[in-house]
């Protein structure tokens, strides 16, 4: 499905002219409105970094999923665009990664390994 450039009502395949304005649309024209709207703010990315970051303290495996699928929302989001989502995403990602290291070497010491 491809999208009028002009008033972004819906055009038909193959059709060069758009039914309800008119305006000649090239074949390589394509308009994306959940890309255009999105911007570089992913609202679900960021609370999922933020909830993976506050989680992954606690709970490192949630903190770690939590990141990844933050990554994920966010790249679709806005491809080759570091946002903020993306960063949250991340740093829940080694928030879980450190405190998972650092409950290891605790529960090593307390059992003596
Ligand atoms: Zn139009």
């Amino acid at each position: 499905m491809r999208y009028c450039v002009s008033c972004g009502s819906q055009m038909e395949d193959g059709t060069e002219f758009c039914p309800k304005c008119g305006v000649r649309n090239g074949e390589s024209v394509k308009f994306d409105p959940v890309r255009s709207d999105s911007g570089d703010m992913n609202p679900a990315a960021i609370v999922l970094g933020i909830l993976g970051i506050l989680l992954g303290l606690f709970v490192p495996i949630i903190g770690l999923i939590l990141g990844v699928i933050g990554i994920v929302l966010s790249s679709k989001g806005s491809v080759g665009h570091r946002n903020t989502g993306f960063v949250l995403s991340v740093l829940a990602i080694l928030v879980s990664v450190v405190s998972w290291i650092f409950g290891a070497i605790i529960l090593m010491s307390l059992y003596g390994y």
